[in-house]
């Protein structure tokens, strides 16, 4: 289980839904100010920061459009969706006197860095923030799964997946007013409960490789600082 006031390397998984705000599509202006506000908060407390980015902002997998898509072309095309928002955030934060590496899984090397594991570390220990993008670079995975894979390549102590909700819920908070919310559950409880917080495969590697999880709403103002200062109010999940 982790102790938040001792976390030294972090790896922050953002939606590309988060990206969009409201409506969940595109880059929201605000969202990506108070964002890099926020990254660039406790990255200056010494903590080290690797980013993980979806793309449902900008494409959502073989659903998309509604098209009749080939599953592997449909994942590829959410790949590339992934560096673009790498690209949006890496820029975002560079505005802002930040040393960033944009690290792709998938060779696009005028675009990002090709991702190459002990460069990823090497970035870590010289201060800069990494960006990882086209998630692990296969089709019919998730960048949920991407997260789990590069936390334990890079022995980042946790994930903390950043939302808009408060955590993770025993039914959907938009949808029900009677939503009880978890201070903590197992991953055997996630997996058993089919609770909707990343899907099976990354949750089985997370608790396979015994990297916790975090679940927290990333809209609080310094919402990942207080939570590395010790405060708890999303939901954490742990072998
Ligand atoms: N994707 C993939 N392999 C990966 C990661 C992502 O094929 O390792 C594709 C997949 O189509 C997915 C899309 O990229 O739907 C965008 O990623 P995801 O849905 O995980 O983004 P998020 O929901 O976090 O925005």
């Amino acid at each position: 289980k982790a102790n938040n006031c001792t976390l030294t390397r972090i790896l922050l998984k953002l939606s590309g839904e988060y990206l969009g705000g409201e409506s969940g599509r595109g880059f929201d202006k605000q969202i990506i100010e108070n964002l890099t506000d926020q990254i660039i908060e406790i990255h200056n407390t010494g903590t080290d920061v690797a980013i993980v980015v979806g793309g449902g902002n900008i494409f959502r997998g073989a659903r998309s459009a509604g098209l009749d898509m080939e599953r592997v072309t449909a994942d590829q095309i959410g790949m590339l969706a992934t560096v673009m928002n790498g690209l949006c955030l890496q820029d975002a934060l560079e505005r802002k006197d930040k040393k960033v590496r944009l690290m792709s899984a998938i060779d696009i090397p005028s675009f990002a860095e090709s991702y190459i594991k002990r460069r990823a570390v090497r970035h870590l220990e010289k201060g800069r923030i990494i960006i990882f993008a086209a998630g692990t670079g296969n089709p019919y995975f998730s960048t949920d799964t991407a997260a789990a894979l590069r936390a334990a390549e890079i022995k980042a102590e946790i994930i903390i997946k950043g939302t808009l909700v408060d955590g993770i819920y025993d039914k959907d908070p938009n949808k029900y007013d009677d939503a009880v919310k978890y201070d903590e559950l197992t991953y055997t409880e996630v997996l058993v409960k089919e609770l909707n917080v990343m899907d099976s495969t990354a949750i089985s590697f997370c608790r396979d490789n015994k990297i916790p999880l975090y679940v927290l709403n990333l809209k609080q103002q310094s919402s990942l600082y207080n939570f590395l200062q010790g405060e708890h109010h999303g939901t954490l999940v742990y072998n």
